[in-house]
């Protein structure tokens, strides 16, 4: 543990460079820091694949630890016996092609130019494909990489999931598109400084600890670091305000989960976040569940008018449509909570189908774009819009994107739990009181870390097995109501 411990701090440190590149770094600095950070995960990988680990593991006795040991062996045992299937050549090769294509990507995507971003992604597939073969050994080719993000999961229980998700998103998002209601969107002028002291104040109201953190600006909105140190960041748009509040509060539901988890398990395998499904389940609760909810916009409203005076929105209730607003568009990021799911139901299927050998690069443009206008009812304008959006694929991130919705999906679950144990909820939102809500996900997912399992801290978090329904059963009930269906 003495030894695992020393190896999360500096892995802390590693992640420390990075939000000090998205953040304050000097523009020049930026071959310099490719540099330290390869020679970080230089050491990183050396101590993650050091035989000593292997020979104290297989000295070990399990039974002799308790519950949390047992967990820490369990984590420690995974990250060991994966770092050691993947060769030094190969993870080096992935950490430089990858670094590099990140690079042709933006390029390519500022010039709308999928050609040149092609042969790149190829590269990165063909990597990605012998990277899962040395993991699966003989087993599906992207479970292996899936585990990665979501351990314990497989291909076949997304799909189930999706296939259970996906005609009734459908059907809903054409009712609410076929209603006629069109809500006013926001418009004016909202100066950027008072927005950063209103995304301070919702992070305080959702319980972010300013102790333990602090709040930037980025590019992209992202949260880095557990602990005693969890930091967040936004982004600001003078025309929408909702962009940098929204993305701050689901900073701060990620950031909460490392902040919350007991300090007991600090600098230890189990004293983080136990998947990305589970820490999108936090983030997606605080921003959609909590945060856009009638009875917590109804106090946004209010604090919005007493900072920005009139903004033209007719009330609260005006108000609650306004950031519910269901608008379809080509960005996923940017993607209301009727259509978010499908976007990443369209990803799912195409990069399980690029990393199982059943769709070729050169045809993925072609394969986007028909699933694009099959599942979204226009075709895409241009690849910026299309294919070329997202930054993931670019690094290497094959089997990233369904964590976004099993979080979405766990996040349903959550809230449903939520709702049946503190029934006057609703009272405390429109007070901007969050304290009952993030109490109840400190105690029952946060504090846990990896204790457990993600599926089965989700099941004792609930009370019971997550499935689809209760996502489903909000979105219907939500959506039908604001557009009278
Ligand atoms: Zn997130």
């Amino acid at each position: 543990m003495a030894f695992q411990r020393e190896t999360e701090a500096l892995a802390q440190v590693a992640g420390r460079l990075g939000w000090d590149q998205e953040t304050v770094m000097p523009r020049g600095a930026a071959a310099q820091r490719g540099e330290e950070m390869g020679a970080m995960e230089a050491v990183l990988h050396a101590r993650r694949t050091d035989p000593r680990v292997g020979e104290w593991l297989a000295a070990l006795d399990d039974s002799a630890l308790d519950e949390a040991g047992r967990a820490q062996v369990r984590l420690i045992r995974r990250g060991y016996t994966r770092a050691s299937k993947v060769p030094g050549r190969l993870a080096a090769e992935i950490a430089r092609v990858t670094s590099v294509a990140q690079g042709v990507w933006a390029e390519a995507r500022a010039q709308n130019d999928v050609g040149r971003f092609l042969p790149t992604l190829a590269e990165v597939v063909r990597l990605k494909r012998e990277e899962a073969a040395h993991l699966a050994e003989g087993r599906d080719l992207y479970d292996a990489l899936l585990d990665d993000y979501e351990p314990g999961m497989t291909g076949a229980e997304v799909e189930a999931m999706f296939a259970a998700l996906r005609p009734r998103l459908v059907a809903l998002r054409e009712a609410v598109l076929g209603s006629g209601r069109r809500p006013e969107p926001l418009r004016g002028h909202f100066d950027g400084t008072e927005q950063m002291r209103m995304a301070a104040e919702l992070a305080g109201v959702f319980g972010y600890d300013w102790t333990t953190g602090r709040l930037d600006r980025s590019v992209h909105p992202f949260s880095s670091g557990s602990g005693t140190d969890c930091r967040i960041t936004t982004r600001v748009a003078e025309d929408d305000p909702f962009n940098c509040f929204y993305s701050t509060i689901h900073e701060v539901g990620h950031a909460s989960y490392e902040q919350g988890i007991d300090r007991a398990f600090l600098l230890t395998p189990v004293g983080q976040g136990v998947s990305m499904g589970v820490h999108e389940s936090q983030s997606r609760i605080y921003e959609n569940q909590l945060g856009r909810s009638r009875a917590f916009t109804g106090w946004l409203h209010a604090r919005m008018r007493e900072r920005f005076g009139d903004f033209g929105v007719d009330g609260p209730e005006a108000f609650y449509a306004t950031v519910n607003r269901v608008v379809p568009g080509y960005i996923r990021t940017e993607a209301d909570e009727v259509h978010y799911n499908l976007h990443i139901l369209m990803r799912f299927d195409l990069e399980r189908a690029l990393i199982r050998g059943a769709l070729d690069v050169a045809d993925l443009e072609t394969a986007w774009n028909a699933r694009f206008e099959r599942d979204f009812g226009v075709p895409v304008d241009m690849p910026a819009h299309g294919l070329l959006q997202d930054v993931h694929w670019s690094v290497g991130l094959f089997g990233y994107f369904p964590t976004y919705t099993l979080g979405n999906l766990y996040a349903g679950c959550l809230h449903a739990a939520l709702r049946r144990d503190i029934p006057d909820l609703d009272a405390a939102l429109a007070a901007g009181d969050l304290r009952p809500a993030t109490g109840w996900l400190r105690e029952r997912v946060q504090r846990h870390g990896g204790l457990r399992p993600p599926r089965e801290t989700i099941a004792r978090a609930i009370g019971g097995e997550p499935g689809p329904e209760p996502l489903l059963a909000y979105l219907e009930a939500k959506f039908g109501e604001l557009y009278g269906l």
